[in-house]
């Protein structure tokens, strides 16, 4: 069975939750979201989220949707502002039934953010917007936008994509899923059917030049294809 998540992009459309001049924690949130969404759907995990874009919800909503999907974690992205000096990750663990697997979830994508080299408020208790969910669920505030020297941590979209990707390995470390890097192919997808199946393979080009062949797998490589060559004499 594959593991269910909810993701929660805090706030949106006319709600840009904590701003700072132009900086809104709307648009960081949706960042960090989308590639914990990615991420965690490369690992065939199942994901329902409350926003792709630009635009509000509403939680009642949300959360009614969330409980007829009964997801095995909910995770919340937000981001933090306090008094511009304040700084660090922290995370919330829910009051429920699911406190203790809660905290294990907390803590995995705590691990896996100070990896990052952002230090860490520490995991927090209160029933945020997740915690009437019947699973453990994390509420992630990745920093500080209004303290500059936090928020330099999480100032591009490159920056912010790679705490969407400390989430989900977090995530995935608590489900015990195994974190495959980026175009690696899956041992199975690489073995041969074991019992005799029909292999379909896709073929990209026929070269009688080596050179040729070689610049054609750089190609499909720049695109995320994993290739190989293979000799027919
Ligand atoms: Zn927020």
């Amino acid at each position: 069975m594959s593991k269910k998540v909810s993701i929660e992009i805090g706030h949106g459309g006319s709600d840009p939750g904590a701003a700072r001049g132009d900086i809104l924690e709307k648009n960081i949130n949706l960042t960090v979201g989308l590639e914990l969404k990615r991420q965690l759907e490369r690992h065939g995990v199942n994901v329902l989220i409350n926003r792709i874009d630009d635009r509000g919800f509403k939680v009642a909503d949300f959360l009614a949707q969330a409980k007829g999907f009964n997801p095995d974690a909910g995770i919340s992205v937000h981001t933090n502002a306090f008094n511009g000096t304040a700084n660090g990750f922290e995370v919330f663990r829910n009051t429920n039934a699911f406190k203790t697997t809660s905290n294990l979830l907390c803590a995995g994508i705590e691990r896996e953010v100070k990896k990052l080299g952002q230090t860490s408020r520490g995991i927090k208790e209160s029933p945020f917007i997740m915690s009437s969910l019947p699973c453990p669920t994390a509420y992630c505030e990745l920093g500080f936008l209004d303290n500059p020297n936090d928020y330099s941590r999480f100032n591009t979209p490159e920056k912010q994509r790679l705490f969407g990707t400390a989430y989900a390995k977090g995530i995935l470390d608590y489900f015990a899923v195994e974190w495959k890097e980026e175009g690696q192919a899956s041992s199975e997808a690489a073995a041969p059917p074991s019992t005799g199946g029909v292999l379909f393979r896709v073929v990209a080009g026929s070269f009688s030049n080596k050179s040729n062949a070689d610049a054609q797998v750089k190609l499909l490589k720049s695109k995320g294809i994993d290739c190989f060559i293979a000799e027919y004499r």
